[in-house]
């Protein structure tokens, strides 16, 4: 028999506000144990919250984002649970009345475009975290990230692959990172993915029992826990047992999952409205003044370029999808590049550099400025397109400008017909075979000659200058 997987997620997203979700202490990453914390975010008896109106605009701008209807009367409720890093005894979220509901991202597939269902997006609160020293007998908390604010955004079940997981998640946090209101490292947390997998016989309509995992840290880590966890139930059912709905832990040196607890149902908590919060009424205002301050997302851009500047389909996707790479890309233009020039430096050579450095696209560091700049040099024939290579690795990995590097690597072109011709002359006289194969008609051993040339002047020859040098020396 052959099985179907079917996948639905939920995402933590930590907001980057200035201050924390229900008090004015900062929002930040990094500081010294319980440095960040005061009595609210401690949960002392006798505190009172009050909400952070800018986190309500950035799950807002989220739901807007992504295609949600906003709710226009929501509430907090109280999450009941005990756990050592949540003094309060419980999370402040949202069960009953979430912020955003029935929205939906567009994937794009191998077989297509494909549209991913979002349930709900709701506010909530971070809790704080346990620290383990080593070698020593207890443990400690630190309540800084206590009272974070975090959004909680929720799938349908409609994801049927590691693979569609993997889109989807780049596309959402792409999506997030364009509008802002949130840096999105899973390495640190500010981006955390639970994936809801079952399996169930292809052309079944019924869902089967799901497992939840958590503890993913990476897009790649979401793909092998989605592809092992499938494996595994199939396994499971195949042996004659049956799938126990649970939640599970993935482990990344091993590629397996364990059982973390039995799976608690919304009941378990014993939630009930949040009586010392007052409701939040989002009127058309508000949402119009949220509206306004979206920036151009990610789809749109991406058929702006290839309507307006004719950037193919693929390449355009790229582009559009990072808001660090259609930046530079933008600002590159705008300081006078060509726009299929820069694409194509931005999509084919930088892509494979950033992937051999482990780097991703949020972390280029040259400006679009420096790319209009490099261009303009290979254009003017100051540096060869190979010289430009090597001018856009050092851009990356020292952030020095094009002219700078074209110094200090010697990488000025050699456009001087004299010494070049001296050159051609020596490697037309060294190779009499594939000299006489161009004159008896094989034209393809230019190539050959221009490599040679090349070769020599460690690829600061002017090719153009080149071509038309060997082509005269041949005729003779
Ligand atoms: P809970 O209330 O236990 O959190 P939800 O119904 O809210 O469960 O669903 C949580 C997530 O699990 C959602 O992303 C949803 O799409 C996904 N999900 C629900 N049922 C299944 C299933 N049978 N297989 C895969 N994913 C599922
Ligand atoms: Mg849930
Ligand atoms: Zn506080």
């Amino acid at each position: 028999m052959k099985y179907e997987t079917v996948i639905g997620m939920e995402i933590h997203v930590e907001l980057s506000t200035q201050t924390k979700m229900f008090c004015g202490c900062a929002n930040a990453f990094g500081a010294g144990e319980n440095t960040l914390c005061c009595p609210v975010c401690a949960g002392l008896p006798g505190t009172l919250p009050v909400i952070n109106a800018a986190a309500v605009d950035y799950c807002i701008m989220a739901g807007l984002a992504t295609n949600c209807e906003i709710t226009r009367h929501s509430l907090m409720d109280r999450k009941n649970y005990h756990y050592p890093d949540l003094t309060k005894g419980f999370q402040t979220s949202q069960l009953y009345y979430p912020l955003c509901r029935n929205g939906y991202v567009d994937i794009e597939t191998e077989s297509g475009v494909k549209r991913i269902g979002i349930r709900e997006i709701h506010m909530e609160e971070d809790a704080g975290k346990l620290v383990h020293p080593d070698g020593q007998s207890c443990s400690r908390v630190d309540y800084n990230r206590a009272g974070v604010p975090l959004i909680e955004i929720v799938t349908q079940p409609d994801m049927r692959s590691a693979e569609e997981g993997r889109v989807f998640l780049e596309t959402l946090r792409n999506i997030l990172l364009c509008i802002g209101i949130s840096d999105c490292k899973m390495q640190e947390g500010s981006l955390r993915c639970d994936v809801n997998i079952s399996v169930r016989p292809e052309g079944s309509e019924e869902l089967g029992t799901r497992t939840e995992t958590k503890n993913l840290n990476s897009f790649r880590s979401a793909g092998r826990a989605i592809e092992y966890e499938a494996a595994r139930q199939v396994d499971v059912i195949e042996g004659g047992g049956r799938v126990v709905q649970q939640t599970l832990r993935y482990d990344d040196a091993t590629g397996t999952t364990s059982a973390l607890r039995s799976k608690e149902d919304s009941h378990d908590y014993r939630y009930f409205p949040e009586p010392d919060l007052m409701p939040i009424v989002v009127d058309e205002d508000w949402i119009a003044r949220i509206r306004e301050r979206l920036p151009e997302l990610p789809e749109t851009k991406r058929i702006r370029y290839e309507r307006e500047l004719g950037i193919p389909g693929r390449d355009a996707r790229m582009l559009s999808s990072s808001r660090r790479l259609s930046a530079i890309f933008e600002t590159a233009m705008a300081a006078g590049a060509a726009p299929r020039a820069a694409a194509n430096w931005l999509i084919g050579d930088l892509m494979r550099m950033l992937k051999d450095r482990l780097l991703d696209t949020e972390e280029i560091g040259f400006s679009g400025e420096d790319l209009a700049a490099l261009i303009a040099l290979i254009d003017k024939g100051t540096i060869s397109s190979t010289a430009g290579r090597q001018v856009l690795e050092g851009m990356l990995d020292t952030g020095k400008p094009p002219s700078k590097l074209v110094e200090e690597l010697g990488l000025t072109q050699i456009s001087d017909a004299d010494a070049l011709g001296e050159i051609v002359k020596q490697i037309v006289r060294d190779n009499p075979k594939p000299a006489a194969d161009y004159r008896a008609g094989k034209k393809k051993a230019m190539a050959f000659f221009t490599g040679q040339a090349m070769k020599r002047t460690k690829g600061k020859a002017n090719p153009v200058l080149l071509q038309e040098l060997f082509a005269k020396e041949l005729k003779k």
